[in-house]
């Protein structure tokens, strides 16, 4: 048997001759730090100006056509007259 590297706890020689040096709940959790790292980075990459990377909203989307005047997709828009 070969021995964990991080809990010191015995695991499949198979496994040590796959290349981890791991049990396999160490090597588990590990996988997963490393998956959720990914996934943070890729959310942080879609939203720049909540992520802090971009410095100011940006323009362009707060002053596109139907922002804050009430419009909804498929429904008439609400009569700013009367
Ligand atoms: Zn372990």
């Amino acid at each position: 048997m070969s021995i964990c590297i991080t809990c010191e706890e015995e695991y499949s020689d198979k496994r040590h001759a796959l290349g981890y040096s791991t049990c396999l709940d160490c090597g588990e959790a590990e996988a997963r730090v490393i998956s959720q790292g990914r996934a943070n980075a890729k959310l942080r990459e879609m939203t720049p100006y909540l992520s802090g990377s971009l410095a100011q909203p940006d323009v362009l989307f707060d002053s596109r056509p139907g922002y804050n005047t009430g419009y909804t997709p498929g429904k008439p828009a609400k009569s700013i007259k009367s």
